[in-house]
């Protein structure tokens, strides 16, 4: 008995001193850097630039109705930014698209591509008495510049504008050609816009040293356990794949039903799937964020993300209690339409379901068609892929000079925050780069706080002038930087 408990103890002291190991070894990922000076640029002037950009009603698709406010907004960028219409080269791309280079000093650099929409998703007309200020008003009032677009996404398209702007009258030259690549219709997909950039680069044979997008912000007081602000660089995003679910049965009286009902077999296969979720991981993009986060951490929580060997299971248990934390863990599946039946005494002769799926890194549409498949188990359950579908991304790599890039610049624009890596669970029009070079980066230094991330595509969209002063900051060190 005695030697039990001897070896326990020596089990103890030794798993103690492995935890205490873990913890010592998980050193700061976050880059000392020297604050840079705050941009020279008229603040007033600025905002009201992306007031008046807020105003054109540029939403997609480009309809007849539309089609005047994207022509005249073309017209605005030209009459608001003259150094840089002067300097550089600029391309309409299918009609409403922008591409805009400025060729670098030194040819043999692979160019980097900053990128932005300049389209914006309608107001809900039962939202829009809702709105402080009209959403298509431009309003600047109590420090921030109001309306729809202030956030996603004019404020890059306006952000990466000043930004050259205001380094060409600095009077600086690019080694490395710089891209300027703004889409017309990322809210619908982006296949008339970013794609056909992306095809049209690619037809030129460039190769790209990064690409920047919009994606990830700063977030304050979200990630439990983190007082400082945290800076998240999207370097993924997941796959989407929607599966229409469809059983047919005899129909008929209701008085008399069969065992087996249209509604019973969708019911049934839903259930199966909910009870068969994909398997949670600690992986990738995640796992790197952990990995950054984690040194910054309480000595007590730092304990379980700096020893994942022994925690990991822990970990992903308490991740996946949360909706926003377990779409960083696994694929999900959302049942988003259910249809059947039109009378109450009539069985119905078809159901359908729909379910939406978004797929982790390291997944495909085809191996998550694969799980969903083998979980319902019932081959009279037909299921049919709907048409859109995205593949998940590749994984930015953290070690990559871009990846290193983008967090120092962070750190210099915003130095009390932590910078990580992380996973994007919605899409962006960055994935029809994937071709052009394996660094795309996804991240735009706004502050988010809980409330603030229901003003994307909601009410009361808007953008502190102090923060928009910091995107154009940031674009601006961005270009300055990648040269080094
Ligand atoms: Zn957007």
């Amino acid at each position: 008995m005695k030697k039990l408990f001897g070896v326990l103890a020596l089990g103890t002291a030794v798993l103690g001193g492995a935890l205490a190991i873990g913890v010592l070894r998980s050193v700061s990922h976050q880059i000392d850097v020297t604050p840079t000076m705050p941009i020279q640029i008229d603040v007033d002037a600025a905002a009201q630039r992306l007031s008046r950009a807020i105003r054109h009603r540029t939403v997609a698709p480009v309809d007849s109705a539309s089609q005047p406010e994207f022509e005249h907004f073309r017209a605005f960028l030209t009459e608001s930014f003259p150094a840089l219409h002067k300097r550089l080269a600029r391309e309409t791309v299918n009609q409403h698209s922008l591409l805009y280079t400025w060729q670098g000093r030194k040819p043999k650099l692979k160019p980097i591509l900053l990128m932005a929409h300049m389209d914006v998703v309608p107001v809900d007309p039962a939202t829009e008495k809702s709105w402080t200020h009209g959403p298509f008003s431009g309003q600047v009032a109590d420090g921030f510049i109001w309306g729809r677009g202030a956030m996603d996404d004019k404020v890059s398209v306006l952000g990466i504008l000043e930004a050259v702007e205001q380094l060409l009258a600095a009077g600086f030259q690019p080694e490395r050609t710089v891209y300027l690549a703004f889409g017309h219709d990322e809210e619908i997909g982006g296949n008339d816009g970013a794609a056909k950039i992306a095809a049209s680069l690619a037809a030129r044979n460039i190769q790209l040293e990064f690409v920047l997008d919009e994606g990830m912000n700063i977030f304050s007081g979200i990630i439990n356990g983190v007082t400082a602000p945290v800076a998240l660089i999207g370097v993924a995003e997941k796959g989407y794949l929607s599966v229409s679910l469809n059983a047919d049965a005899a129909g008929g009286h209701s008085s008399t039903p069969p065992a087996e009902t249209a509604i019973g077999s969708i019911s049934r296969a839903i259930q199966r799937l909910d009870a068969a979720p994909f398997p949670g991981k600690l992986t990738g993009a995640t796992r790197a964020m952990f990995e950054f986060i984690g040194p910054e951490l309480a000595w007590g929580k730092k304990l379980a993300l700096a020893n994942l060997w022994l925690f990991e299971p822990l970990v992903i248990r308490e991740l996946a209690k949360s909706p926003l934390t377990n779409a960083l863990l696994r694929t999900t599946v959302a049942p988003t339409i259910f249809q059947a039946g039109v009378k109450d005494n009539v069985l119905p002769s078809q159901a359908r379901a729909v379910i939406n799926l978004r797929i982790m890194p390291g997944e495909s549409t085809a191996s998550a068609l694969e799980h969903v498949r083998k979980a319902i188990d019932d081959p009279s359950i037909k299921l049919t892929p709907l048409a859109v579908r995205m593949e998940p991304s590749a994984v930015t790599a953290t070690d990559s000079p871009s990846f290193e890039l983008v967090a120092r610049t962070i750190r210099r624009i915003a130095p009390d925050t932590i910078v990580a890596p992380s996973l994007l669970v919605a899409a962006t029009d960055s994935r029809h780069y994937a071709n052009l070079t394996k660094n795309v980066l996804r991240f735009l230094p706004i502050t988010l706080t809980a409330n603030d991330t229901k003003r994307f595509h909601g009410v009361d969209e808007r953008i502190s002038i102090a923060d928009y002063l910091r995107c154009i900051n940031f674009y601006a060190q961005v270009i300055r930087n990648s040269d080094m």
